[in-house]
């Protein structure tokens, strides 16, 4: 027997209706390249999405078209993600800091038909413009005393596109499992693959991530989205705040500006932000040494890497703010599971704290996790047994999107994460490795993540990575890469001794190889990739 409520489809228009209707008056404060501090409400963002939704209607676009975006976190950027979705059109975000060639591959790989970018993104797109057949046009997201002048393209200006059109708009009645937004990963393990999130993943993703036990997002909270809106839908911020009411401040292209961020933060009292561990290294020495306190900011959500517990303890420390650490991926939506402390864990002593706040946290409801061994036999979550963390859930991908072989799952429903990991007894997963990045010696499993931990406890590495290295015997044997700190004329023999003592003697590393830099991908992880190409040269 079926239940007898409303078949009331989760759309992000519907996200849209409630924040225009319950909360109006509500400011979303944005940097632009055209301006340092923008400010409008919610209503007024709503009443230019219907313009731009009207203006793309003149285009003559099809349901399902994809629409691309080249830009940074602002409001102009907020009326793209509503306007291109609840029109029916797939919202597809570029990650600027993709290598040209894989902008191209991505841009023809989705069909891109148009194209938004913030101006100074506009030689990169000249660059490329004679191998991208599918653009029909490309918009510049500014007004038109600030247009950029350009040989190659005739360049739209955004004011002028959306002006004169009418701020009503009747949204086409679409499907909760119609497509919404694209967003590609970043390639770290070949091409970038793209993942097709649907109104119904979409929503369900921006409830579930703004729940109690995990963004924890309410109409009283000031949310500064840092993490990039190109970056899988800036973890649903743009999504969250509105369903949740809450105030947005963006910071544009100044997401790395100690200055910039800080006057957002005290000038807006923002409390809640979410950003990958430099951006919080960055403004934690910029906030140290300029003696400048936070007061109104709460929490902050670290995700995309692992963050060092130092800096956790300093920002509660010294800046009085919680860093929560986050895990995820684009084939998530992204959000898997994030630290919040259990209330049975309340009297845990600080070092069994210490333990648990570097950890990736719990999941979270939607996310349905488990550990599995190279044979696919499940494992006890018992804080030792490691495995591969499959995943499965409404916001997680189950294809990609035009691909040969287009399952992202296995045979058996999960998504392979990738990742290698434990659980313990309270449900707190831990990654040990990237599959791909295990070390096998002599049959053993080495974690790669673990040797550059204890590479960088080293006081004279700056940065580390440790791949896999063939060998005759062995089969495989860990060596280290390391960027040495200034100054510093640490030795192979001195760094190598380092680890004596700290894990078993076959696991230490046999070779370092100092390097000036390490190279990272566009979402600033280590690529490994290239490193392992260097060694089979
Ligand atoms: P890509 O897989 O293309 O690098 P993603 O941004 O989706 O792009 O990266 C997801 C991966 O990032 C995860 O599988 C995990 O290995 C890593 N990751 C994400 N969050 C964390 C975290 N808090 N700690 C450690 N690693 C993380």
């Amino acid at each position: 027997m079926n239940g007898l409520m409303m078949d009331f489809p989760l759309t992000i228009t519907s996200v849209m209706d409630y924040a225009k209707k319950v909360y109006p008056n509500v400011e979303i404060v944005s940097v632009t390249s055209d301006n340092p501090r923008h400010r409008y409400t919610y209503k007024d963002a709503f009443k230019r999405v219907n313009q731009l939704s009207n203006a793309l209607a003149a285009l003559g676009l099809q349901q399902g078209d994809r629409v691309a975006t080249l830009a940074w976190n602002d409001y102009r950027h907020f009326e793209l993600y509503y306007s291109v979705s609840c029109s029916g059109y797939v919202c597809h975000t570029i990650n600027p800091r993709l290598f040209s060639e894989q902008i191209e591959f991505i841009v023809n790989h989705a069909e891109d038909q148009y194209l938004f970018t913030d101006p100074m993104f506009v030689p990169v797109i000249e660059g490329l413009i004679e191998k991208l057949p599918t653009l029909k046009g490309v918009i510049v997201l500014t007004s038109e005393e600030h247009m950029p002048s350009s040989d190659k393209l005739d360049l739209i200006c955004y004011e002028n596109f959306i002006a004169g059109h009418s701020e009503e708009f009747n949204y086409p009645q679409l499907e909760e499992n119609n497509a919404s937004s694209l967003c590609y990963t970043s390639g770290t393990t070949g091409n970038p693959k793209g993942v097709l999130y649907s109104h119904r993943s979409t929503v369900l993703h921006g409830l579930g991530s703004g729940a109690p036990n995990a963004f924890n997002i309410s109409n009283r909270e000031v949310v500064m989205p840092i993490v990039p809106m190109f970056h899988v839908n800036a973890w649903s911020l743009p999504y969250t705040c509105a369903l949740s009411g809450s105030k947005i401040v963006f910071p544009g292209n100044k997401m790395a500006d100690g200055p910039t961020l800080t006057s957002l933060i005290n000038d807006e009292g923002v409390t809640f932000s979410a950003g990958v561990p430099t951006v919080w290294l960055a403004l934690y020495n910029y906030l140290k040494a300029e003696g400048i306190a936070v007061p109104t900011l709460e929490r902050c959500i670290v995700g995309g890497s692992a963050c060092p517990l130092s800096l956790i303890n300093a920002f509660r420390d010294d800046l009085d703010v919680n860093l929560q650490t986050a895990w995820g991926l684009t084939e998530t939506s992204p959000l898997g599971s994030i630290f919040t402390l259990k209330p049975e864990l309340d009297n845990a002593s600080e070092e069994e704290l210490d333990k648990l706040k570097v950890k990736q946290g719990l999941p979270i409801f939607g996310v349905d996790s488990k550990i599995v061994d190279f044979e696919g036999n499940e494992l006890p979550w018992d804080g030792t047994s490691f495995g591969q963390l499959k995943v499965r859930g409404p916001w997680v991908a189950k294809a990609y999107y035009n691909m040969e072989k287009t399952d992202a799952h296995e045979e058996d429903g999960w998504f392979d994460t990738g990742d290698i990991v434990t659980y313990d007894k309270h449900g707190y997963m831990q990654i040990t490795d990237r599959s791909k990045d295990l070390i096998k010696s002599g049959g053993e499993w080495i974690s790669s993540i673990e040797l550059e931990n204890l590479a960088v406890d080293h006081p004279e590495i700056a940065e580390a990575a440790a791949i896999g290295y063939e060998h005759e015997k062995w089969g495989e044997r860990p060596m280290i890469f390391a960027v040495r700190k200034e100054g510093s004329t640490v030795s192979a023999e001195e760094l190598i001794a380092s680890y004596q003592g700290k894990i078993a003697k076959w696991c230490i590393p046999d070779i370092v190889e100092f390097v000036d830099e390490l190279p990272h991908t566009a979402t600033g992880k280590l690529d490994k990739k290239v490193l392992r190409q260097k060694l089979s040269v």
